[in-house]
């Protein structure tokens, strides 16, 4: 990673830079009784800056190097090691992972609730990842073993504190092998594309479906897209993917439309480093026209999370979108930050709740209470209600009484080919668009 340049607030601090850091921690540790290096990142930090000022986003950069470098008696050194993140040396004094677990899952809620008191519109998170390094070892190796702990609760908004484990090591390898598998798939045009219907629960018929990629790796199994899609965002090739899928989607809708076949809007999911390749929603334009399909037969897909990491790029183009008569869809609602203020922002058609809020919202009678009056308002003010993941008749009778129409889940199908879903839903359906 980069290193960034000494900037006003670590001189304010006076803290060394990373490289300063790297030369002298192994010869600290050596002093230590048991050293721990302690990653941290501040999770939505770019939200942040786009919800106060960049002058606000330094205030709270300089109050965490405060708070968990020099105001910690147990940090011996610490640096900033990329834009929002820290890495600090610590004295354990021999305590027991779990006991330097609850000891930094404390500091981060106490550093949390300062801050989020302070700035109440945009919930700040933290993620932690600590290791213990042995006297002698590979200083580099360490650090990276912090950094591999922070990331394994990147996608979590409730764990705040991980510690290393060898697994951890050998998922990133695994993750390092996605990409010649990767572009090995999509240079052979192997990349799958999977349908998941979308059914309407008062009529029990489908309304639409959902686009989800799948290829495979060099030992002949599927990748699932929960290994791939974070690899692929990180190494910026992840529009290569959303084109090919996107192009997939318009030509199966202009097939299905020479066939005289009924059109439902099928959903394609973005990324939010889609947005950052100059012209890529442009050529997914042209490619729609030159088809000639319908817009609304396209809907675009983005959760929560991409749109606060680059609010008003990302808002401009789906404003571009929907005035062009194409569907947005805020996906994965209810998994991450839960801003309110981001729905008012964002001109989408649907919100998509998460599977692990719905099921925690009706398993209890407050959960039940929210998700209703969530629903009821979100379908007052203009958006339609779909609910993810739904797996049994259970669910589905709870969801419908809190007043969702729309289900997409295993109740009714699991992501098909394209041939299943063909001989389902297309082939068997009467003419006429
Ligand atoms: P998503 O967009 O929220 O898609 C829904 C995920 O829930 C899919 O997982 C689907 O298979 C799964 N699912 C559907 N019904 C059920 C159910 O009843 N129970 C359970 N437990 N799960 C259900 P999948 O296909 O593994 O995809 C995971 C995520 O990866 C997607 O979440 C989407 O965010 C991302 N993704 C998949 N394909 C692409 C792609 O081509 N491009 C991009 N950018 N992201 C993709
Ligand atoms: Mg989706
Ligand atoms: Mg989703």
């Amino acid at each position: 990673m980069d290193e960034i340049k000494d900037s006003e607030i670590e001189k304010t601090l006076n803290l060394p830079t990373l490289a300063k850091f790297k030369q002298m921690g192994p010869k600290i540790i050596d002093d230590l009784k048991q050293g721990v290096l302690v990653s941290i990142n501040i999770k939505n930090f770019k939200y942040f800056n786009e919800v106060y000022s960049s002058e606000e986003g330094d205030w709270l950069l300089l109050f965490m190097m405060k708070f968990f470098i020099t105001d910690n008696p147990d940090c011996v050194l610490g640096t900033r090691s990329y834009i929002d993140h820290i890495l600090c040396l610590s004295e354990g004094g021999g305590l027991s992972e779990s006991e330097l677990k609850s000891k930094y899952a404390d500091l981060a809620e106490r550093f949390l609730h300062e801050v989020n008191r302070k700035y109440t519109r945009a919930r700040v998170h933290l993620e932690c990842g600590l290791y213990v390094v042995h006297k002698g070892e590979d200083f580099l190796k360490a650090q990276d073993n912090a950094r591999y702990a922070r990331r394994s609760i990147r996608n979590s908004y409730t764990t705040t504190v991980a510690f290393y484990r060898d697994e951890l090591r050998k998922k990133s390898l695994e993750e390092a092998a996605v990409i010649p598998d990767f572009t090995n798939a999509l240079e052979n045009h192997e990349i799958i594309v999977l349908l998941q219907p979308k059914y309407s629960a008062s009529s029990d018929t489908i309304v639409g479906a959902e686009a989800l990629s799948r290829f495979k790796n060099s030992q002949g199994r599927l990748e699932s897209p929960a290994i791939y899609v974070p690899v692929l965002e990180e190494s910026g090739l992840i529009p290569e993917l959303d084109r090919d899928v996107i192009f997939h989607v318009i030509d199966l809708q202009r097939k299905w439309m020479d066939m005289g076949k009924k059109l439902f809007p099928i959903s394609v999911n973005l990324s939010r480093v889609d947005f950052y390749e100059k012209g890529f929603i442009e050529e997914l334009e042209r490619y729609a026209d030159e088809s000639g399909i319908p817009h609304w037969s396209i809907e675009f897909e983005l959760t929560e999370t991409a749109v606060v990491e680059n609010l008003s790029t990302i808002v401009e183009a789906l404003e571009m979108l929907s005035q062009k008569g194409y569907r947005i869809a805020l996906d994965d609602f209810g998994a991450g930050y839960n801003s309110l203020y981001v729905l008012g922002k964002i001109p989408a058609n649907v919100i998509k709740f998460d599977r692990g809020f719905v099921l925690y919202s009706i398993h209890n009678e407050i959960g039940k209470t929210i998700l209703k009056n969530l629903i009821k308002t979100f379908r007052e003010i203009r958006f339609e209600v779909l609910c993810e993941g739904v797996e049994t008749e259970e669910e589905k009778k709870e969801i419908v009484a809190c007043g969702c129409d729309v289900i997409q889940g295993y109740l009714y199908d699991k992501p098909l080919s394209i041939a299943d879903f063909e001989s389902k839903y297309i082939f068997r359906t009467e003419k006429a668009i």
